[in-house]
């Protein structure tokens, strides 16, 4: 009888398909994780540091500018030398924190060779974009001394929407293989919701994310019409049913339809703009601290480490700030799988399997500064008021 169900009960039936320790093992791996933030901006800090007083950076732009004066060219370079020395400086504090954790987790059962490996490539990626980026940003810097941070966000919102279009065509198939997905009962279920909600349906594609992660994931990107489903393979290794499939993939189509990735891009745009004005009115004083004595003020791209160091200290500041803005669009995509396909025990068990790299139940307090999705015990809290509140008919 529905005036019987209770979504309190129904929600720690839930919570306790988990045993005691292994909800003790996720609150353990979330609350480390909220210092690995900490610790990661102490060690970029660290770095950067390291860079500046090598000298390397400042040696490379006289070199590259010689007696001609080469901005862009030096602007580049060292934009793509300062990423390369960055992440092979960093790679003992990425091996641990993003390899060796998750290991000891239990949360991937990558072997360290294919972790480095696809550590190599995006690094050899994002030297390039980072160095098309610095290029960008160094040529506002000269042409525009006293505003260049607030057209940055222009060339941040041009780099994201690149980024956004490009990236499931060009960057995604580099690390994970993606098939058509198989036919059967799950793919004809995700064409028919996609036809419900005017999601595009020709491309659903099934990839093999169990090689990095055993996380149980969908995803759906594109823009312009030209959405595409991506299934992790995890959700048939793990035997979704197709209420479960309909829970996630609707969460997903959420997060399409109600455009949450044009609008996060937009506001960080905006968040950039005021990022870089903090960069432009404290990086004198941060290259003080820093002793960048070679570097010749804000335009000087050998300057670029005490930009990141300011630019890491102000990300990790406005964490909670961005945290919140992605997390109020989860919820939203949650809504959005519940009203238009109506799984709530389908995304509850789903949720359920995520426990594992994100405790469920933090205080109010911890959830609002360091989690970027709704904890999962609210979320099927939500899921289950949704049940009591829309009783199925019989039959179903
Ligand atoms: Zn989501």
């Amino acid at each position: 009888m529905a005036q019987t169900f209770d979504p309190a009960a129904a929600t720690a039936a839930y919570l306790a398909q988990l045993p005691p320790e292994a909800h003790a093992r996720a609150t353990a791996y979330t609350q480390g994780g909220h210092w690995l933030l900490l610790w990661g901006t102490l060690v970029a800090l660290l770095v950067a540091y390291l860079i500046i007083r090598s000298g390397l950076l400042s040696r490379l732009r006289r070199k590259v500018e010689g007696r001609r004066n080469r901005p862009i060219l030096a602007s580049f370079l060292v934009g793509a030398v300062y990423l390369l020395a960055d992440s092979l400086l960093s790679l003992p504090w990425a091996a641990y924190s993003q390899w060796w954790r998750q290991k000891q987790y239990g949360l991937t059962s990558q072997a360290f060779l294919g972790w480095l490996g696809e550590g190599a490539i995006s690094l050899a990626i994002s030297a390039v974009i980072g160095g098309l980026f610095f290029t960008a940003l160094y040529a506002l810097i000269r042409k525009a001394p006293r505003t260049w941070w607030l057209w940055s966000g222009g060339l941040t919102a041009a780099f994201i929407a690149a980024s956004m279009l490009l990236g499931p065509l060009y960057i995604e198939p580099i690390f994970n293989k993606y098939t058509p997905a198989p036919a059967g009962p799950v793919r004809d279920e995700v064409v028919a919701m996609a036809g419900q909600v005017g999601v595009p349906s020709d491309k659903i594609f099934v990839y093999d994310g169990s090689r990095q992660s055993n996380a149980y994931t969908a995803n759906v990107s594109g823009l312009f019409g030209s959405a595409r489903v991506a299934m992790s393979d995890t959700m048939f290794k793990k035997g979704a049913d197709i209420a479960e499939v309909r829970g996630v993939v609707g969460h997903e189509m959420g997060h399409y339809s109600r455009l949450h990735a044009p609008l996060i891009a937009a506001i960080i745009a905006a968040l950039a703009v005021l990022a870089f004005f903090l960069v432009d009115r404290l990086f004198a004083p941060a290259a003080r601290l820093l002793g960048a004595d070679e570097v010749r003020g804000l335009a000087d791209p050998a300057g670029l480490p005490v930009l990141s160091a300011i630019l890491a200290v102000v990300a990790l500041l406005g964490a909670p700030v961005t945290n919140s803005l992605i997390r109020i669009t989860e919820a939203d995509a949650d809504r959005y799988s519940l009203v238009h396909f109506d799984e709530p025990d389908g995304l509850s068990k789903a949720l359920v399997k995520t426990i594992e790299y994100r405790a469920a139940t933090p205080g109010r307090l911890e959830e609002i500064i360091f989690y970027d999705h709704p904890a999962v015990g609210r979320r099927i809290q939500r899921a289950m008021e949704w049940k009591a509140a829309h009783p199925k008919t019989a039959g179903r």
